[in-house]
């Protein structure tokens, strides 16, 4: 399809070396392979993706020595030395690929960008050589208001804000109170400057969100108004298209066979992610909750996510034996699949984007442990809008009321029953005639119409 007569396509994605957003890019890529389009890969060499699961994609290594910082007032710095240092390799390949093509024996291609938000030097170098740059935004499109808004609440003294002042609403922005806006800890130099790296000012031809329709209308409304590009929600991406699994951790298979011998709907998964970071002591206060609540739970804890430790060797010993006589710790899982058991009853997340897609598509109830960035918005909205997840504080007796509440509760019922009608709508969304698979159609025309 991506073959109109002579004319032909490659189109160079460039994705970011964190898990969340190298997922949703490499299922991009394995659908519009599938439409016949050339894929190459650009990217850091910090996470690579794996080659020999995608035969049929070129892989461009951007000599990166960026270190994935985890800290979120680092994150400025972050996003500045990870662009710094692929800029160059990046317009270096981009520029052979041109000279080559000016050889008239070298086949010709039409090339186009399309970029992860956090890798702005993209569009920048798209922009030096005249190519059109398409962004994907691989967080939830609520994001975009509340970050959008936040220079015109420092000018009127609205950000920061007093302690007493963050549980109120925003009221451009209900249902998000002050807490819940990114960056609310940060100094207002470093909240700008990511601001600005994250809403491009120069707009590009066109945005590819991973969300859907009928979860963030307003949001996506102000985003068509202020971009006043294409912008097409085509989310789920994990659900488009199968792709060969994109993790960078092994994942510990083993948590499925016990599973299989969990009671329906009776197990709590719990996971922050693959980049937050935690104290000992809110680990050990999340240990207690889950033993003193006497449900199944599955608990992955990440290596090196417990700040000062390796894994969870300071947990008292009596408390990990009490623990594994109902519950697996495990360091990594398949987590689309754990979601997809049906003895999973509730999902404890930090609430990144795609783990909240992915709650959702299964329709499991969620319980909220934000910690920055879009994780609080999603938080918000799970909570007080999509109604199907409650707030935590993370304290060992209200885990263990959370996690009942969740799984044996009227609430967790009602909870269920509303993830079960937002799947359903998701399961509609990406069928034929329905919105995401319409809108990735047209990405496929828009790509060909440049
Ligand atoms: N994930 C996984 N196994 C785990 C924990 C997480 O496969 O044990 C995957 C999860 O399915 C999701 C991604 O890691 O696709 C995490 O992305 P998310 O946007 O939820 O959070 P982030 O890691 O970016 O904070």
């Amino acid at each position: 399809m991506a073959n109109h007569g002579e004319k032909r396509w490659r189109l160079v994605l460039t994705a970011s070396p964190l898990q969340g957003h190298m997922t949703p890019m490499l299922h991009l890529a394995t659908f519009l392979h599938s439409k016949g389009f050339s894929i190459t890969i650009a990217h850091s060499n910090l996470n690579p993706p794996d080659p020999s699961s995608h035969p049929g994609f070129t892989f461009v290594p951007l000599n990166d020595m960026s270190t994935v910082n985890t800290d979120f007032a680092g994150a400025g710095q972050f996003l500045k030395t990870l662009n710094d240092n692929c800029r160059p390799y990046f317009k270096e390949h981009l520029v052979d690929i041109m000279n080559a093509q000016k050889d008239a024996a070298c086949e010709k291609e039409t090339i186009v960008i399309i970029h992860d938000n956090l890798m702005s030097f993209a569009a920048s170098v798209a922009g030096d050589l005249g190519l059109p740059a398409i962004i994907l935004r691989t967080s939830s499109a609520s994001t975009f208001p509340a970050m959008k808004i936040i220079p015109s609440l420092i000018q009127e003294g609205r950000f920061p804000v007093e302690d007493s002042m963050l549980q109120e609403i925003v009221q451009e922005l209900h249902p998000l109170r002050y807490k819940d806006l990114p960056f609310i800890n940060l100094p207002i130099q470093h909240a700008l400057e990511v601001i600005n790296m994250i809403i491009p000012k120069t707009p590009p031809v066109a945005i590819l969100w991973n969300t859907l329709e009928f979860l963030e209308p307003s949001a996506l409304a102000q985003i068509r108004d202020h971009y006043k590009v294409p912008i097409f929600t085509v989310g789920p991406l994990h659900k488009i298209i199968p792709a060969p699994s994109t993790s960078f951790y092994e994942e510990d298979t083993s948590c499925i066979s016990w599973l299989d011998k969990q009671a329906p709907k009776s197990v709590i998964y719990v996971s922050l992610g693959s980049i937050a970071k935690v104290d000992d002591k809110v680990l050990t206060e999340m240990a207690w909750g889950l033993a003193n609540s006497n449900q199944p739970f599955l608990w992955v804890v990440r290596p090196g996510s417990v700040k000062g430790f390796e894994w969870i060797e300071f947990l008292p010993e009596g408390l990990v034996h009490e623990m594994k006589l109902r519950g697996l710790i495990v360091k990594w899982a398949p987590q689309k699949e754990v979601l997809a058991h049906n003895a999973v009853g509730g999902f404890w997340s930090h609430c990144g984007w795609n783990s909240t897609l992915e709650s959702m598509f299964e329709g499991v109830p969620m319980v909220c442990q934000p910690f920055e960035l879009d994780q609080k918005i999603n938080s918000r909205y799970l909570s007080c809008v999509w109604k199907m997840g409650l707030e935590i504080v993370v304290e060992r007796k209200e885990i263990e009321g959370v996690i009942r509440r969740v799984l044996v509760g009227k609430e967790g019922e009602e909870m269920r029953q509303r993830g079960m009608e937002i799947k359903e709508k998701i399961r509609v969304a990406i069928s034929h005639g329905g919105s995401s698979n319409n809108s990735l159609n047209e990405v496929v025309d828009f790509i060909l119409s440049l």
